[in-house]
């Protein structure tokens, strides 16, 4: 199965004098009513430069937060808007705008002009979105002459602005293509889909074994060595009977994690396992720690990182590989005497002469937080997408841009 063209801006054509509507991932973490963390909104300026330089006007739209279909204050998207006005740096400022459908907004969005920038209010508001209503696509549909899709992050999902929007617009001869952001993410993610350069490992860590076994499960067939770290790997070494302590354990999963086992071996894929971790009673700042035998935890005592002869061990398979994908924390990366693992590993695929993609909200806050951001290659914006893409599943934000 080969998967068509993507369409990107290349083929949109000019757009001069027209309205876009550009679905961005502005889906921040707020903290006391502010955006906490930009990038997300950083990430989408070069197609928002690009559509102003082809004298485009534009009207953004984004999900923020989970307010399950109906206007909640704490997250109207005026905060958003005001965010990308200051990373606009005085190129444009950006007016936030109503729900689809209203007069005020279809006025305000007939009153653009070219290189303005207006954004609509979260679009979750209207249980349309995520039920993919045509009817709510049908009021999105009439803002814009033009669709672009940036928003990666939310390719996976079949809502009405990533779904059947782009249908719509489509069926009524106007153009839907993707955005520079989601573009590049097809690009770097297709690369370790279809014939990535080998060695190709696999570093896996997180919180829970039963998020990520489909993507173990599809990894398994891709890569030719898999190293797993954080709490997921208690599952794994307690399905081969190690004693793993108070280590999270997730027992209704033992059985899935023998067949990722079985499967393994059948491919020759190797599954490299933690030796060592840092354990503690729990996990908190001022505990007692010790480094123990992965499989001799004492029965009072959790793994919260991996120790220094795991992280030794995970960076001698780094150092050999041409290819690297990282998802999830080691250890406890929010509390620094658990951070020790996660940082080590980060440390190894930044110097790794290998093209290294990590994705993860957590994952990239570790490698941001070891100031490492410039040593890989790719941040996937992705989170779930990225992950549902590794494993080669079509996502409907994409396909409906591919010719
Ligand atoms: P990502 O966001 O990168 O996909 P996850 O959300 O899957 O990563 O996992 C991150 C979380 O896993 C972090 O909050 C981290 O504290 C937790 N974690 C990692 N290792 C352990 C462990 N040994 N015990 C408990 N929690 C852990
Ligand atoms: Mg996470």
């Amino acid at each position: 199965m080969r998967a068509g063209r993507l369409r990107t801006l290349d083929q949109l054509g000019d757009v001069a004098g027209t309205r876009v509507f550009l679905r961005v991932d502005f889906n921040v973490p707020l903290t006391d009513g502010s955006v906490a963390d930009d990038s997300r909104i950083v990430a989408a300026i070069p197609t928002i430069d690009e559509l102003r330089e082809r004298r485009a006007a534009l009207v953004l739209a984004s999900h923020l937060g989970r307010p399950k279909g109906v206007p909640w204050d704490d997250l109207r998207t005026r905060v958003l808007a005001d965010a990308l006005t200051e990373r606009l740096a005085g190129r444009a400022s950006v007016l936030a705008l109503g729900m689809p459908g209203h007069t005020e907004t279809i006025d305000a969005v007939g009153r653009l002009g070219p290189g303005d920038v207006a954004m609509l209010e979260n679009l979750r508001f209207d249980p349309g979105e995520e039920a993919n209503d045509p009817r709510f696509a049908g009021r999105l549909a009439e803002l814009a002459d033009a669709y672009v899709n940036d928003a990666f992050g939310a390719a996976h999902r079949a809502h009405a602005s990533v779904e059947v929007l782009p249908e719509l617009m489509l069926a009524s001869g106007r153009p839907a293509v993707a955005g520079r952001l989601l573009q590049k993410e097809v690009e770097v993610l297709g690369r370790l889909l279809h014939g990535p350069e080998r060695p190709y490992v696999a570093v896996l860590g997180g919180a829970k074994v039963s998020d990520k076994l489909s993507v173990i499960d599809a990894l398994i067939h891709r890569v030719d060595h898999v190293v797993i770290g954080g709490a997921m790997a208690f599952t794994l070494l307690a399905a081969e009977g190690a004693s793993v302590g108070r280590s999270k354990v997730e027992d209704d999963r033992v059985e899935d994690v023998r067949g990722i086992r079985r499967t393994a071996e059948a491919e020759g894929v190797r599954i490299g396992l933690p030796i060592d971790v840092v354990a503690a009673a729990e996990p908190s700042l001022d505990v007692a720690r010790m480094t123990v035998p992965a499989r001799e935890i004492p029965d009072d005592l959790m793994g919260l990182d991996i120790g220094p002869a795991t992280v030794e061990a995970f960076a001698r398979v780094i150092a050999d590989a041409k290819t690297v994908l990282w998802n999830g924390p080691m250890g406890v990366f929010e509390l620094e005497p658990f951070s020790e693992g996660t940082r080590g590993i980060a440390l190894a695929i930044a110097s790794a002469n290998a093209y290294s993609v990590v994705g993860g909200g957590d994952s990239i806050a570790a490698v941001r937080q070891a100031g490492l951001e410039g040593s890989f290659d790719h941040l996937s914006t992705g989170g779930g997408a990225s992950l549902e893409f590794l494993e080669g599943r079509p996502l409907p934000g994409v396909t409906i841009l591919e010719d």
